[in-house]
């Protein structure tokens, strides 16, 4: 719902995002399944909006972090298979079996509890074994050093009662950065986990049904770890440079409104701390967007955002609720004039890297309070 009060919206372009999926499945080719990471609310464009769409458009899984991202799509009429990729409590297991949710295993001690909890509640519970290959995060260790204990580990969840591994997966460190090293160490990842599936499997005497790697870097850059689904978030959303690459189009599009114009005389300080001080007579517009609403505060005074005459310089450090720009040269912006933070006319890649960061993040942030309007 658009807010009648603040002004601030969130347009999501669902068009984009289902242009970016088939696009994306074009280049991945028939064979190759494609789950759509969609933890985070979908990365700030609302999972339950993404996850129907992409159900409807007959992807294949759907991933997130936590159980109750998960429930949240269940209880919305996402029936498509969901992945959990970080912890549930054991606890919840009874719940996971319930609502058909697919369970990341990442250790032992997880395959141990997680089989105990299904073998009380009398169910099977879907599991994909995550598999550390370099990213030192999640996962059982398969490094040089550790690969036998790793492969052990896992052969020994595949055959714990109450747990049914239809899956087996990765994720890279750095299939998203360029240069020689990067794309080794990439290459070596997979290396590896493709030993680790070799290995199990044969141990095993089967194959995982689902084999996965392939975040957005790897999709764009590494067609070789494709195997059996690509898992991307931000391609999907049309951001960065792969994004770019390959024709995608942003599916947010951040706006504002001018709430209140003030004319100053030069030498006059604006907003806390006075950072930015007027050096002539300055026509400011007041804009209801500051830190709450997703804004970045390191952006203050470095950042321009997008009116009907063009970019306007943000001026002072940018507040809770506010922001203020410099619209001295743009007669016709007029309180209620529309102001695009970011989206189809001003870059999110580019303010993220003016922040310093990434485009997830800025998507991420956009807050609870700015209401998305599905477009
Ligand atoms: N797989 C896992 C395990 C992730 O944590 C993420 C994102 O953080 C992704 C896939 C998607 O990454 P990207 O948005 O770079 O495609």
């Amino acid at each position: 719902m658009e807010s009648t009060l603040r002004r601030t919206w969130a347009n999501i372009n669902l068009d984009a995002i289902a242009y970016n999926y088939k696009t994306i499945k074009e280049h991945i080719g028939e064979d190759v399944k494609f789950l759509g990471v969609v933890k985070a609310d979908a990365y700030g464009h609302g999972s339950i909006r993404v996850g129907k769409l992409l159900q409807d458009l007959g992807a294949n899984y759907l991933a997130v972090s936590s159980i109750d991202e998960a429930l949240e799509l269940r209880v919305n009429d996402v029936t498509m298979p969901i992945l959990i990729l970080g912890h549930t409590p054991k606890e919840q297991v009874d719940r996971l079996i319930k609502y058909n949710i697919t369970q990341a295993v990442t250790c032992k001690a997880k395959a141990v509890e997680y089989s105990a909890e299904a073998v009380k509640c009398g169910g099977n519970l879907k599991v994909h074994i995550k598999v550390d290959t370099g990213m030192s995060r999640l996962g059982y260790l398969c490094d040089n050093e550790s690969f036998g204990t790793g492969v052990e580990g896992i052969v020994e969840a595949c055959n714990m009662p109450g747990l049914e591994a239809e899956g087996i997966f990765t994720h890279f460190a750095v299939a998203d950065e360029f240069g020689e090293k990067n794309d080794e160490y990439t290459k070596h990842q997979f290396k590896l986990f493709t030993d680790v599936i070799t290995a199990v499997e044969e141990k095993l005497g089967r194959k995982f049904a689902i084999r996965h790697c392939a975040n957005t870097g790897a999709t764009v850059r590494f067609k070789e770890t494709y195997l059996d689904m690509v898992r991307p978030g931000l391609l999907l959303y049309g951001y960065g440079e792969f994004a770019r690459e390959w024709g995608l189009k942003p599916a947010m599009t951040l706006k504002t409104t001018v709430s209140t114009i003030k004319i100053y005389p030069a030498g006059t300080a604006i907003s806390y701390g006075g950072i930015y001080v007027t050096d002539k007579k300055t026509r400011i517009g007041v804009l209801p967007y500051g830190y709450a609403d997703g804004f970045f505060r390191s952006l203050s005074n470095k950042c321009s955002l997008m009116t009907k005459e063009g970019l306007a310089p943000q001026r002072g450090k940018i507040c809770m609720d506010m922001c203020m720009i410099d619209i001295t040269d743009k007669p016709l912006v007029d309180v209620g004039s529309e102001v695009e933070i970011f989206g189809e006319n001003n870059s999110l890649d580019e303010l993220a890297a003016l922040a310093g960061t990434i485009p997830y993040e800025l998507t991420c942030a956009v807050s609870k309070r700015v209401p998305r309007q599905y477009i």
